[in-house]
């Protein structure tokens, strides 16, 4: 029988994770029996603590698949972020919140929105085909699109994330608030890794027209937690700048209890944050008031100013 591969992006998030479990689900239940989630990296400490308090095993670790092999995307659609032979897979479906960056020689289902989470498109999916919604699926997604949403606060976070979550928490039987703090909290556990391995956590590759840069962005409950590192953050972050050739590295410390980011900027670029955001850089750091997202209030407005 032929078996068809559901999984995320490397480097997988919550979105990531639970969409592969959550859409592998629904295939089963529409006839597609064969779907099976899988993953292409190691789990974070927050899908951890949804795994765990669902009592729930990870999908198995993919390592690589054959080519010609059915699979489905969700929650990415980018090659560069895909298993590395994507382009010798047969893609039945893709399910996704970013934008287009594939192109096929043949025709497949594509259901792309540009809401916060891609669970919130695999919520109106169960809906439209008529599949139940069990506890255990409506807690899956529900703990993504409080992640992706940094609980609804985060400014992709649109009126169809908050009415999902809003029937979800009802079936879930959770207190969004209370449920998705703690969630939130447990994914900014830094304690185990090295200043190597924090820079690195979620670090993205972008340029601003000319200016080589690195954005990594950490979540954290508390900035004092994370500024005491300061010193050492600096000294990796240099040596990244040199051996990548970066014109600036940007370290967003965002604090995802009261929306706000505190921003280390280094490299010969730095001084574009202060023309971008009107702050002032003090011993290369500043606060970026309600700045919590890189996708919607980074990217844009570094790239205008440089
Ligand atoms: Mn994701
Ligand atoms: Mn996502």
């Amino acid at each position: 029988m032929v078996k068809t591969y559901v999984f995320g992006h490397k480097s997988p998030d919550s979105d990531t994770i639970t969409s592969s479990i959550v859409m592998a689900n629904l295939e089963n239940k529409l006839g597609n029996t064969d779907a099976k989630a899988y993953r292409l990296g190691s789990i974070n400490k927050e899908t951890e603590f949804i795994l765990n308090y669902l009592n729930m095993d990870a999908p198995e670790l993919l390592e690589s698949i054959e080519d010609g092999s059915d699979v489905i995307l969700v929650d990415h659609n980018s090659p560069s972020e895909s298993i590395d032979n994507l382009n010798n897979l047969n893609i039945l479906k893709i399910v996704d919140h970013h934008k287009l960056a594939l192109e096929t020689s043949y025709p497949l289902f594509l259901r792309f929105e540009p809401v916060g989470c891609t669970e919130t498109i695999l919520f109106k999916l169960y809906q439209e085909n008529g599949v139940e919604i069990t506890k255990e699926i409506a807690t899956l997604m529900l703990s993504a699109i409080v992640s992706d949403t940094l609980l609804l606060k985060s400014p992709t976070t649109t009126e169809d994330d908050i009415s999902a979550v809003k029937a979800l928490s009802k079936i879930a039987e959770v207190d969004v608030e209370e449920y998705g703090l703690e969630m939130l909290k447990a994914g900014t556990d830094l304690s185990s890794f090295t200043i190597d391995e924090i820079l690195q956590l979620d670090a993205k590759q972008i340029d601003f027209k000319d200016v080589r840069s690195i954005i990594n962005q950490v979540n954290t409950a508390s900035i004092d937690d994370v500024m005491e590192m300061k010193d050492e953050l600096e000294e990796g972050i240099s040596k990244i700048i040199d051996s990548e050739n970066l014109d600036l590295f940007i370290l967003l410390i965002t604090d995802i209890v009261n929306s706000n980011s505190q921003v280390i900027a280094l490299g010969k670029s730095a001084k574009l944050i202060e023309k971008a955001y009107g702050v002032e850089l003090i011993d290369n750091t500043a606060l970026l008031e309600g700045v919590v997202s890189r996708k919607k209030q980074v990217v844009p407005i570094m790239t205008e100013s440089a």
